[in-house]
């Protein structure tokens, strides 16, 4: 058949219009003309499915745009995820007590308390005053740190700096010294480099 006819044919192949000695040789000629070939795909949207398996140019295209997609798919997940870890590595996080290494304890006549931040913390800051503690009669019986434990910089902390506080005082002359911190979750007091109490922190306070 010429090109010619199998054109003015196709809207009635399409359709299923045509007998099937009509459809079969339309199907041989498409097989083997590509111009036939594009405007059947043109008309209809898609490969025709009497196509062999091998691969026409069409099919080649096909496959190539979606290698692309997938590439293209590949650097936006991997844009994504350094966009979440640079997110995670600036973003400010609640200090919780188990996030911190808290050593105290006498060191000949002095008592410390060391603080360090666990590796996936990053720095830690502080905001706090020093108070004096006084006995029921009112007299001076030592200070109180009383210092609020809050975030740095999420894991960029560490770039900062490294590690963390250690308080030293010197409570030998029978004053006390006391530590009390409060983080996001507990307040912890130490007195004299002991562990006095932990207690929930305010709820009220919580974020
Ligand atoms: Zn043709």
């Amino acid at each position: 058949m010429k090109c010619e006819i199998i054109l003015d044919l196709l809207p009635l192949y399409i359709e299923g219009l045509t007998n099937q000695t009509t459809a079969e040789e339309m199907e041989r000629h498409l097989k083997k003309c590509g111009k036939c070939r594009q405007y059947y795909k043109e008309m209809t949207g898609k490969l025709p499915d009497i196509l062999p398996k091998a691969e026409t140019d069409s099919v080649k295209l096909l496959k190539k745009e979606r290698k692309r997609r997938r590439k293209i798919h590949a650097v936006i997940e991997v844009l994504c995820f350094l966009l979440f870890m640079a997110v995670l590595a600036v973003m400010p996080r609640d200090i919780n007590y188990k996030d911190v290494q808290l050593e105290y304890g006498m060191n000949g006549n002095k008592a410390y308390v060391s603080m360090r931040p666990k590796p996936y913390v990053g720095g830690i800051v502080f905001n706090g005053e020093v108070k004096t503690l006084r006995d029921e009669n009112g007299n001076s019986i030592g200070v109180c740190q009383e210092l609020e434990v809050l975030s740095g910089w999420g894991m960029l902390g560490h770039l900062g700096k490294r590690g963390g506080c250690i308080w030293e005082s010197d409570p030998s002359d029978g004053r006390m010294t006391e530590w009390k911190f409060t983080f996001h979750d507990k307040v912890v007091t130490i007195r004299n480099g002991e562990l006095i109490s932990i207690y929930d922190a305010d709820p009220e306070k919580q974020r």
